[in-house]
């Protein structure tokens, strides 16, 4: 036999596999996966059957992520912007890690010394908030948020306001038992692997699936009906819906009754202090002020007065009543029959372009299907006010949402309306319905909360509060005293009241533009908020880049964290080498977002499988380097000493509070891991975890496991686990008390805060009470003749967003990207099959090439995100498909609209999400050819590999050139 070049094995002579098990991180699903290592190496990926997430199933990402150790695009040093050199153009030399955490140290102390709101830390689509977050906290920064604003934070907010939980990790469609499947707005999900298999059994057992989404793609693909619908208008079908539902009787009664507030009485007296609030009975103790249970019901028996679940009693639903002394009230469902009575499916096909036939079918089908198709399980539980049931019932009726209705500025009331959709259909915690997820349900809203105002935020002090929580009433935003808002993407204040996941979107601009004030030190980690994660990218690039009249950047000083070189690194005077997930310790956290299924909370971890490339660190790591160095009280002991060591010594010892029990990691606590949930730290944790692939599991008694807001013996040992602060049950919020708070204060009806004049009318308008559809702002304020159709991204299923620019096998499947035009209305505008055209909107153009497809409604056009690169960008050649013809269309949708006499953020009005989906464009055949605007070309940094030429070697079993 020939000898082999050093390191390379005939097949033969292969030396043997070791496996490891961790947790995938390709894209936000956390499968669990076995990596093959030989000789060192990855060499093969495989889905883990034994984790409960995926079952050893493995999507084209997780395969891939071999290639992702292996990229040329990563970084491997720390580095420091050249002196001299402009933001921009990648002028980099490397330094030590040392003189990087001086570096930090010394700007991050004295800004914490003097005003820690100048630094801002916004993170991407990380899984490690909690810690991001505690570190926020203790520097004393209010300017923290993730990735949320910009996602799906209308899909969180719109839910949990309303039913106390929400979908992905939070809560889920029960396939296993549904009959009807309606799938909205979701494309691939985060969810991707546990859906495609749970999509792939139900249609098995015969369920029917479909799908209401402009586009068909995805899961769409297989669903047995497409219901094309136009962007924006999700709501407008909802409501019709709704009504039709009320109108045919098809909700269940019962369930609006006992679990949700449509039974309750609204103060309907226009002159009452209380007007638009729920009738209280003042003499009743309110049990929990923050969640009180004095509220009223008109009990049908008595015809009179009642507290609410008083034994044998049983509430009127419609109706207008006068309470003894006088005050007019009206049941809550009977102002939401009222209020929806005018959406009807005519009204909505005008809206949606869904025949007003179709909307009357799918409404009697899932009314029909939750009533006569009943689930009966016989698991006996007892609810909050001690009634016995002798089984659990389930309206086999499931939904599934995400961003397609959630990143709209009208999504929150989009949301709102699904989650009360779902409520009368009385699927809420039960079989075949919908199912939450442990820590949820929560309190409507949660009592996490920010602080009420700039004394909150003090020098060389922890923040008095979360930097990101869930106001209840104007008295819990986080403004000053004209009103004004105090952190930097302006989140919490009156022009975005709930933005519970902050406005990471216009961080850059409101920091260039010093509004509400400059800020000195903006680190990001792992977002590439110079090209796909930003709106209005042009410009937000040359923002990064703008100085003032003194020659000082505008934002002084930038670092960035990531594992590649983006386009977003160039930008940086600082970045810092993250390692990849196969790299690291992590850990998916019941503090944070865990990967609990509908049965029990379930954690999960990351393990090192392969050494850090390099001088890669994880940025978990430069926390604990960073949070020691400057004092941070929970990072250090008492005398200023350091407390750990590292991350997994951190994430075995901490505490929520000395002493609580309550860390990280809820599996193996205890000094001999014997406790579970809560319990005492225990060194040997991260064995444990490792050699239970990587997920601890608590499944719960079945009788804990359905009718969680309001199931006594769940909700005490929710307490008892200190997975919840109250035992109090979770009323479902079809009346929106909230709402109306923000709403009375700002028609100057609240005694508390009031919104500053120039708000009034926007907040008046859009905290309704009840669910309302609005044409999204952004249409309202575009000529719509001249821009008649919507344009959206959808992420593809083979690439998470840019994560995967850079892997040699993904870039097989999308090197560049189509804009999408359904061939009536392309041909209309006569550009051809595959033909250059152009795209405009009302903010930019851009040039890109045409593909027909039957898949998208009409008026719809649509691409796939992030596909489109700047030259040279993750260390692609310059003239790769990428560049030369992948395009974004972030160049066409702006951050920022005139608005009702005012400039406001392109976001939910209620929530501050990101508009993505809501610009308007036209299109028309372009003459030249090739991408436009064009970019310069991007260098590779120093550290970073060439390019391998062997690729194809390297698969077949070679090694890869270092
Ligand atoms: S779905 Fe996501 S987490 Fe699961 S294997 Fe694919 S890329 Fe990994």
């Amino acid at each position: 036999m020939a000898a082999c070049p050093p390191g390379e094995y005939p097949l033969s002579a292969s030396p043997p596999t070791e496996v490891k098990t961790t947790t995938c991180y390709m894209c936000a699903c956390r499968c669990g996966i076995r990596v093959h290592l030989r000789d060192g190496e990855v060499r093969y990926i495989e889905g883990n059957p034994e984790h409960p997430i995926n079952r050893g199933v493995i999507c084209a990402k997780g395969s891939s992520g071999i290639m992702k150790q292996v990229s040329p695009a990563r970084l491997t040093q720390p580095l420091k912007r050249k002196q001299g050199s402009e933001r921009g153009a990648g002028e980099f030399e490397p330094i030590s890690w040392h003189e990087a955490f001086e570096l930090l140290e010394k700007r991050l102390a004295k800004i914490r010394s003097t005003d820690p709101k100048k630094f801002a830390l916004f993170t991407g689509r990380d899984q490690m908030q909690a810690l991001t977050g505690l570190f926020a906290r203790q520097f004393g920064t209010p300017n923290y948020a993730a990735h949320g604003g910009f996602c799906s934070v209308n899909m969180a907010a719109g839910m949990i306001y309303t039913i106390g939980g929400s979908f992905w990790e939070f809560g889920g469609p029960d396939l296993e038992r549904a009959r009807l499947f309606v799938m909205l707005g979701t494309a691939e999900d985060h969810h991707s692997n546990p859906l495609k298999i749970a999509i792939s059994e139900f249609k098995r057992r015969g369920g029917r699936f479909v799908s209401i989404n402009p586009v068909r793609t995805g899961y769409s693909a297989i669903a047995d009906e497409w219901v094309p619908i136009r962007p924006g208008t999700d709501g407008a079908l909802l409501l019709a819906l709704t009504n039709e539902l009320i109108a045919q009787g098809l909700y269940d009664r019962e369930f609006v009754a006992r679990y949700t507030n449509g039974g309750q009485l609204v103060v309907t007296d226009p002159t009452s202090p209380h007007f638009g609030l729920l009738a209280t009975d003042e003499d009743a103790d309110p049990i929990n002020p923050l969640y009180p249970q004095n509220q009223l019901w008109w009990d049908r028996h008595s015809d009179g007065p009642c507290l609410t679940h008083t034994p044998d009693t049983d509430p009127f639903l419609f109706g207008e009543f006068t309470l003894p002394e006088g005050t007019h009230v009206r049941p809550a469902f009977q102002l939401l029959a009222e209020r929806v009575a005018e959406y009807t499916p005519e009204w909505a096909e005008g809206i949606t372009g869904i025949p007003a036939a179709t909307i009357r079918r799918l409404a009697h089908e899932m009314g029909v299907t939750a009533r006569d198709e009943k689930i009966e399980l016989p698991i006996a539980w007892t609810d909050c006010w001690g009634h016995e049931h002798a089984s659990v019932i389930g309206n086999p009726v499931a939904f599934h949402a995400m961003r397609g209705l959630a990143a709209h500025s009208n999504g929150f009331h989009t949301v709102r309306t699904l989650a009360i959709l779902m409520s009368l259909l009385g699927t809420i915690d039960r079989p075949g319905g919908f199912r939450h997820k442990a820590p949820f349900p929560r309190g409507i809203p949660p009592s996490a909360k920010t602080p009420t105002g700039p004394e909150g935020v003090q020098p060389d002090k922890p923040l008095a509060g979360l930097a990101l929580g869930w106001p209840a009433s104007p008295e819990d935003l986080f403004v000053d005293d004209d009103g004004e808002p105090v952190r930097i993407d302006k989140g919490f204040s009156w022009e975005y009241p709930l933005s519970v996941h902050g406005l990471m979107h216009n961080v850059i601009t409101n920091a260039w533009r010093g509004d509400p004030y400059p800020i000195d030190t903006l680190l990001i980690f792992m977002a590439n908020m110079a090209w796909n994660s930003t709106m209005n990218t042009v410009e937000v690039r040359k923002m990064l880049n703008d100085r003032n009249a003194d020659g000082e950047y505008k934002i002084p000083f930038v670092a960035v964290c990531d594992a590649f070189q983006s386009e977003m690194t160039a930008f940086a005077d600082l970045v810092l080498p993250d390692t990849t997930y196969l790299e690291r310790h992590d850990v998916m956290s019941m503090l944070d977002r865990p990967i609990s299924e509908f049965d029990g909370p379930v954690d999960s971890v990351r393990v090192p499988v392969v050494p850090a490339l390099g001088e890669c660190k994880p940025f978990q790591e430069v926390l604990i380097e960073l949070g020691s160095r400057l004092g941070l009280p929970a990072f250090t002991n008492k005398d200023g000493s350091r407390r750990y060591k590292d991350y997994p010594e951190f994430i075995v010892r901490h505490e929520t509070e000395p002493g609580s029990g309550i860390g990280f990691l809820a599996g193996w606590r205890g000094q001999d891991g014997s406790k579970s949930m809560l319990g005492e730290p225990n060194p040997k944790q991260w064995d444990m975890y490792a050699q239970n692939n990587c997920v601890f599991h608590y499944r719960l008694p079945h009788s804990y496991q359905y009718m969680r807001n309001w199931n006594r013996g769940y909700m005490e040992w929710a307490q008892r686990m200190r997975v919840r602060r109250w035992g109090d049950p979770v009323i479902i919020h079809l009346y929106s008390e909230v709402l109306q708070r923000f709403r009375l204060a700002a028609e100057g009806k609240w005694s508390g805060r009031q919104p500053p004049e120039r708000l009034r009318e926007r907040v008046r308008k859009y905290f309704d009470p009840l669910p309302f559809y609005y044409a999204p702002l952004e249409a309202q304020v575009t000529d719509m003749e001249k821009y008649p159709l919507a344009a959206i991204t959808q992420r593809p299923m083979a690439m998470y967003h840019s994560w995967d620019s850079q892997n040699a096998w993904l870039r097989q499947i999308h090197g560049h990207n189509y804009l999408f035009v359904n061939p009536r209305t392309a041909r209309a505008a006569r550009i051809e099959d595959g033909g250059w055209m152009w795209a405009e909107s009302q903010w930019g153009k851009l040039r890109c090439l045409c593909r027909y497809s039957e898949a998208v409604e009409p008026g719809t056009v649509w691409t796939w995100n992030a596909i489109g690169k700047q030259p040279g960008a993750w260390n692609l050649a310059p003239d790769a498909d990428e560049a030369r013809k992948g395009f974004l269309l972030n160049h066409l949708i702006s951050e920022e609209l005139q608005h009702g006499g005012a400039r406001v953020s392109n976001s939910d009005p209620v929530t501050g999400q990101a508009g993505w989906y809501d610009v308007r464009v036209r299109i028309y055949p372009a003459e030249e050819t090739g991408v436009w605007p064009e970019f310069k070309v991007m260098k590779p940094y120093s550290g970073m590999r060439k390019t391998p030429l062997k690729w194809l070697a390297y698969v077949a079993g070679g090694r890869i050139e270092r």
